[in-house]
């Protein structure tokens, strides 16, 4: 498409556009001209003009320049990618140097026919004084004068997370130990792999190694510290810190300078004051206070809505917004980040459960077995673990199918759309099962396929189950009915019970000593929601939270 085409579109098509106008430089600067009906290029056009004319037109020539120059995760990427751009442009010389003849086209085939890079720059970074840098397995039967193993952390080495391997080692350990299949054996098998590559990278020092750790509030360092450096018994299971002297770089600067500022010796500070001042008259990332997250102040102090805007309030984040509504906010922002491979299977077995219907559970386990491939999930025992999970859910679903029907409970759908209004709430999103006694009230079920189970006194308080049943009373599913029969959730994760169906049933509003408690909670809920202010709840909850990285209440969240 012409870039004038998409001048039309605002700023979201701007990577568009920008794509648009390198290919049109490429398009211009590769000239050709028809002779006899042949196609020529002009004199003088190379593989090397159109791609300079074509790096020129994206215009990342500067800002990338600059990132790299920041320091910093961005600073790396920008290398990479400047150090890619290099590497074709080196690639085109070389190419017309061999073929002085050939024009783009063909440089276009020589490079899409590459399977592999036929040369790389860092193949020609110094091999004299240099570092290398490599994990342990690439160290193997490699050797230097010094190693460093760093990072030598407690969960980080040995990691004893379940996991598969390329050579599949820990299958011949459970050969030999004769422990194939346990959830122990297989543990047994990762430390034992795990201790193999600790042991092959200090091996790979002729001369001296020297092995790191920290320690703080929130990392130890590993056992394998005290395997390779035995505390002395003086020094009571407590080892010294080593003063780590500064890296000589421009952010750690910047860092230690900044922390200067606020020292008890007012040499120091102003030592500080004046240095940050250069630095920032040099544009310095980091240096000018103006950039500075604590001195700022706040961008936007009004409410996320208007005092009469709706706000869609969703059962099962009523829960989640009492407990931290800071939590609820970075969440419903996307801070969550992608889904796990738990939540796929779990959504693999809500699926099929709407999908097939009350079917037996041959019926559900064949479905999980014909659907299993969609997980992309590596082949191997980590796989096989997860299918047999995914199973045993199954299984419990059909048990349960089996024992609503002896119970006269008819099922009316599954992951059916509700919606409800509630004062400025909407009450709305989808439920697992909904299900009907002969008297015509309804029951909302829940699957609950991980491990979190609610205690049994909390059940009648408890938010999800009261919102679906307030959603029910409030005629949410129209012509099934409108009287409430309860609601339930039913673990078929890891919070099964062993030896029976586990339904933590809440009963219907209208038995509770207090019938409004759910419908005054979804009315409260809305109203935080919608409010100018949220609270960071430091909790039990705080242990699994996925956005605890930007929690200005823990150690890792807190910028100066
Ligand atoms: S870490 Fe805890 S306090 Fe912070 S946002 Fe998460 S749940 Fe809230």
């Amino acid at each position: 498409m012409h870039p004038d085409r998409l001048a039309t579109i605002g700023g979201e098509a701007y990577p568009a556009r920008r794509v648009a106008r390198t290919i049109a430089a490429g398009v211009e600067a590769a000239r050709v001209r028809s002779e006899g009906g042949v196609v020529r290029w002009e004199t003088g056009v190379s593989a090397e003009s159109v791609l300079w004319a074509m790096w020129s037109a994206t215009g990342l020539a500067s800002p990338w320049q600059e990132t790299a120059l920041a320091g910093g995760p961005g600073a790396q990427r920008a290398d990479r990618d400047l150090d890619a751009v290099v590497g074709l442009f080196d690639a085109a010389a070389k190419f017309a140097d061999r073929l002085p003849q050939a024009g783009p086209e063909e440089f276009l085939t020589h490079i899409q026919s590459q399977d592999i890079p036929g040369d790389t720059l860092v193949a020609r970074s110094p091999v004299g004084e240099s570092v290398t840098l490599v994990t342990p397995q690439a160290a193997a039967g490699r050797e230097w004068r010094f190693v460093v193993v760093a990072g030598v952390q407690e969960g980080v080495w040995p990691d004893l997370r379940l996991r598969g391997s390329l050579l599949g080692s820990e299958q011949l350990v459970d050969v030999l130990t004769g422990r194939g299949g346990s959830f122990r054996g297989a543990q047994a098998a990762i430390r034992y792999d795990e201790t193999r590559l600790f042991l092959v990278a200090l091996t790979r020092a002729r001369e001296r190694v020297l092995v790191t750790a920290v320690r703080s509030d929130d990392e130890q360092p590993s056992v394998y510290l005290d395997i390779v450096d035995p505390l002395p018994d003086e020094l009571d299971g407590q080892r010294p810190f080593t003063e780590v002297r500064r890296a000589m770089t421009l952010p750690t600067l910047v860092a230690q300078l900044r922390r200067d500022l606020v020292a008890e010796d007012g040499q120091t500070r102003s030592v500080a004051v004046s240095a940050l001042a250069r630095l920032a008259r040099e544009g310095v990332p980091g240096a000018d206070p103006a950039g500075w997250w604590a001195l700022r102040d706040l961008s936007d102090d009004r409410p996320l809505r208007g005092p009469d805007d709706p706000v869609r309030v969703s059962p099962s984040k009523v829960e989640s917004f009492g407990q931290c509504g800071l939590r609820w906010l970075f969440s419903a922002c996307g801070g969550d980040g992608p889904s796990m491979g738990a939540a796929s299977i779990g959504t693999l077995v809500h699926d099929i459960a709407a999908e097939l219907g009350d079917a037996d559970e041959s019926s559900l386990r064949a479905e999980v077995d014909a659907r299993w491939g969609r997980l992309g999930l590596p082949s191997g025992w980590v796989s096989d673990r997860k299918r047999l999970e995914a199973h045993a859910m199954v299984g419990w679903l059909a048990r349960y199918f089996e024992r609503a029907e002896r119970e006269g409970w008819e099922r009316i759908g599954a992951e059916l759309d509700m919606q409800v209004t509630l004062g400025r709430a909407v009450v709305s999103g989808r439920v697992d099962r909904l299900e009907r006694l002969p008297d015509g009230s309804l029951r909302v079920i829940d699957y609950k396929t991980g491990s979190a189970k609610p205690r049994e006194d909390d059940l009648p308080s408890h938010p999800q189950l009261g919102a679906y049943q307030v959603a029910v009373d409030g005629g949410a599913f129209g012509e099934h009915g409108a009287v409430s029969g309860g609601a339930a959730l039913l673990q078929i994760g890891k919070g099964a019970n062993k030896k029976d169906i586990t339904l933590q049933v809440q009963r219907p509003l209208h038995t509770h000593d207090d019938p409004q408690w759910a419908a005054r909670l979804i009315t409260e809920t809305a109203d935080g929601m919608a409010g100018g202010t949220f609270t960071a709840t430091v909790g039990p909850w705080c242990e699994m939270c996925a956005v605890k990285a930007s929690c200005p209440a823990q150690p890792e969240g807190k910028t100066l």
